[in-house]
């Protein structure tokens, strides 16, 4: 169960993710998660500084589409804005959304990597198909209250991972 829990990657923001690097491990394909990880939970403007990320990704010809449970009209607006395709309510970790992910752009599983700051979620749902995942230090400390429930079995997990020597940070 830990290695189902266990990202590829940690880093401190997605603005660390190095696009050069997943290039040349074949990645074409990026499925990336909303609140906290592009946006802070409960606002409307995405960074600077992930703008700029995104937007590097979009030239080097990386294929981006969001994947959030969150089905809200500010999900969708935020998604707009970036000009990135939404599946949304995706019920992560259940499977159906990241085949639908992987299917809208057109890669295979190992070309694709899931970008998500949470462990029950993103990291479990991408593990669980096989596809390659980088866990990310969520933006904001504003959560949902069923998310501040997660975040507490995530710390053990986290601390499990480092114990073992698990987490490549
Ligand atoms: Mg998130």
């Amino acid at each position: 169960m830990l290695r189902l829990l266990c990202p590829g990657k940690y880093y401190d923001s997605i603005c660390e993710v190095d696009l050069a690097e997943l290039k040349r491990r074949g990645i074409d394909g990026l499925i990336i998660d909303l609140d906290n990880t592009l946006v802070p939970r409960y606002e409307r403007e995405t960074p600077q500084r992930i703008r700029r990320w995104l937007q590097e990704a979009i030239l080097q010809g990386f294929r981006i589409c969001i994947l959030s449970n969150n089905w809200t009209t500010r999900a969708s607006k935020i998604a707009n804005q970036l000009k990135l395709p939404l599946l949304a309510p995706a019920g992560k970790p259940r499977q159906g959304a990241f085949l639908r992910a992987i299917k809208l752009l057109d890669v295979s599983p190992e070309q694709t990597v899931v970008i998500g700051d949470q462990i029950f979620t993103d990291i479990l749902g991408g593990n669980r198909l096989g596809l390659k995942t980088i866990l990310v230090v969520p933006i904001s400390p504003q959560e949902m209250l069923h998310t501040k429930f997660l975040r507490r079995l995530e710390r053990l997990v986290l601390k499990k991972l480092r114990e073992r020597n698990l987490l490549k940070e």
